[in-house]
């Protein structure tokens, strides 16, 4: 490009430290509440974090961790994480949050892979990371979050304690300076089949992703909000909130270990907690408690919720019991998160709250900097008339283009990234998730969502919670079977459940059987692990001779 053809503005990488600088310099003084995992609360403010963020960064120097290393953690939400994640990335390495609910086997496959150096852990999880350090062999300093423990010494061989390190050194006095397209954190997917993939964000990417997802449209965080991300930090960073936090100078409230209905409804309330994050299986525990002690949520003003399918009667029951707006969101690990975020626009205001509630079921629309698109099984595009249902894809500023480690790109020709959802779009790009693509029904020819019959049977005051799946059928090839917890106190009977279907869908997808169970596997994000009950259940309809 000429000269006479550049634009005369500066230019300054957008880094993480950037977000942390922000919050040290305007927002010294506002609160980070975090539940220890002792289970007491402590409460600091952004200017301590900010200042343990360029110590720790000091200990990385000083025990040679050299730039562009991995240094992961297994961790709650805490101040710690935090403080982890900004002094990690901010100085050029690179934050790996693992998710302690894996199986040791899939742990130990990620940390290789990564190739981690340092391995910050929460109290909680030392004695699972003591028995497998024989399996850790690449990691070269492990870091109990927290002060010196004689008993955790005992437990593993040169623990170091992070609260001395930081002890023994001066802050940074400046972040080095890094491209902005170097990376800052890698997390890995779920991995419900196959071996897990890693997903390394630039700092670029975290920055947009912060700026774009935090739109009045968006997540919407402001100064004046507290903010309590239940969801984990080590789900996709915590849906980005850890970094608009900082951006946007909001009080941040970090649960710990706490995660049971009673133990949130009281931090919500101590704490005057306005916005709340986190995937619908936490939010059914919060809302049992709520129900079964009368109380209620006296500051939450919005909660948003994504990661699996929203069941609708949530919606309504936080409206109309609690007075709380549920924002529904869609997106995944290669999506940084934020790919879809439920807000109306100026058209709808006309529409009544159960017309406005209807629309607010489905996962949105997406921000500026990602765009949707649909097509079928040969690649063509299909169009946007929120009917016609294709393969969801996606592309944008913060969407992975290829896995940790791996050479070739995880796009289509043409440069997008295909979900594995399958959804519909309308003309002002509202989607809805029709169904994983592996999940979805085949019977006869005809495409039956499991969604849809989740919905239908989570609404029924005696279920809990339940999950639709495909069972192998001699006819049909596959018919619909739902596997159902019931609520407490409730005595609902199959049939019951059965007829509760009609009139809301189609008698073909009306499910051929319900199980009740006491408990569905939940994967390690809080999602039903449908695979697992497929391999139990998939016979269930051949076993009957059906
Ligand atoms: P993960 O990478 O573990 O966050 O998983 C991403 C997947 O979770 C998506 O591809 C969807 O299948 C599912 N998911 C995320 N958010 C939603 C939502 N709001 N509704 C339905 N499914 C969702």
């Amino acid at each position: 490009m000429s000269e006479a053809m550049n634009g005369t503005m500066m230019y300054q990488p957008l880094t993480v430290g950037s977000l942390i600088d922000h919050a040290m310099q305007y927002h010294a003084g506002t609160e980070v509440v975090s539940v220890e995992t002792s289970g007491d609360v402590e409460t600091q403010n952004w200017g301590v974090v900010a200042e343990n963020a360029r110590r720790l960064a000091a200990v990385l120097d000083t025990l040679g961790v050299a730039q562009g290393s991995r240094c992961a953690t297994i961790a709650w939400n805490n101040r710690r994480h935090l403080e982890i994640y900004y002094g990690v990335a901010a100085s050029g390495r690179i934050t790996h949050t693992i998710n302690p609910r894996l199986h040791p086997d899939q742990l130990t496959f990620i940390v290789e892979d990564a190739d981690d150096q340092v391995l910050f852990i929460d109290r909680t999880f030392l004695p699972a990371v003591a028995s497998l350090k024989p399996r850790l062999g690449n990691i070269r300093h492990f870091v109990l979050m927290g002060g010196r423990d004689a008993e955790a010494e005992a437990m593993l061989d040169g623990l170091k304690f992070y609260d001395e390190l930081l002890g023994e050194v001066e802050p940074l006095s400046e972040w080095p300076a890094l491209d902005e397209n170097s990376a800052a954190a890698l997390c890995y997917t779920s991995g419900t089949t196959g071996n897990p993939k890693g997903v390394q964000y630039t700092h670029r990417s975290l920055v947009l992703h912060s700026l774009a997802g935090n739109q009045p449209d968006g997540i919407a965080i402001a100064a004046r909000d507290t903010v309590l991300p239940v969801v984990p930090m080590f789900h996709v960073n915590a849906w980005g909130v850890p970094y608009i936090a900082a951006a946007v100078g909001a009080k941040l409230v970090l649960p710990g270990p706490n995660l049971d209905g009673d133990s949130l409804v009281a931090l919500l309330n101590d704490q005057a907690v306005t916005l709340a994050l986190g995937v619908p299986t936490i939010w059914m525990g919060l809302l049992e408690a709520l129900s079964r002690t009368g109380k209620k949520l006296d500051h939450l003003v919005r909660t948003v919720v994504g990661g699996s399918a929203l069941p609708p009667s949530m919606l309504r029951e936080f409206r109309d019991k609690y007075d709380v707006e549920l924002i529904h969101a869609w997106g995944m690990t290669e999506t940084s998160p934020l790919g879809t975020v439920n807000q109306l626009l100026q058209k709808h205001d006309a529409l009544n709250d159960d017309e406005k509630a209807r629309l607010r079921e489905g996962q949105g629309r997406p921000p500026y900097g990602v765009s949707l698109r649909l097509v079928d099984e040969a690649g063509k595009c299909l169009p946007h008339d929120g009917e016609t249902q294709g393969d969801l894809q996606i592309r944008g500023h913060w969407i992975v283009e290829s896995y940790f480690g791996k050479k070739q790109t995880a796009l289509t020709d043409d440069g997008w990234f295909d979900t594995g959802d399958v959804a519909t779009v309308d003309g002002d790009g509202f989607m809805i998730i029709r169904d994983r693509s592996k999940d979805i029904i085949k019977s006869g020819g005809e495409w039956i969502s499991t969604v849809e019959l989740e919905n239908i049977a989570i609404a029924h005051p005696g279920i809990a919670n339940a999950a639709a799946i495909a069972a192998r059928h001699p006819k049909w090839d596959e018919r619909p079977i739902l596997v159902a917890i019931r609520d407490e106190n409730s005595n609902v009977t199959e049939k019951e459940i059965l007829d509760f279907y009609e009139g809301k869908v189609a008698s073909w997808q009306v499910p051929d059987k319900v199980i009740f169970v006491d408990a569905l596997p939940l994967g390690a994000t809080g999602k039903v692990m449908k695979n697992q009950l497929r391999e139990h259940y998939g016979d269930a309809l051949l076993k009957e001779g059906a």
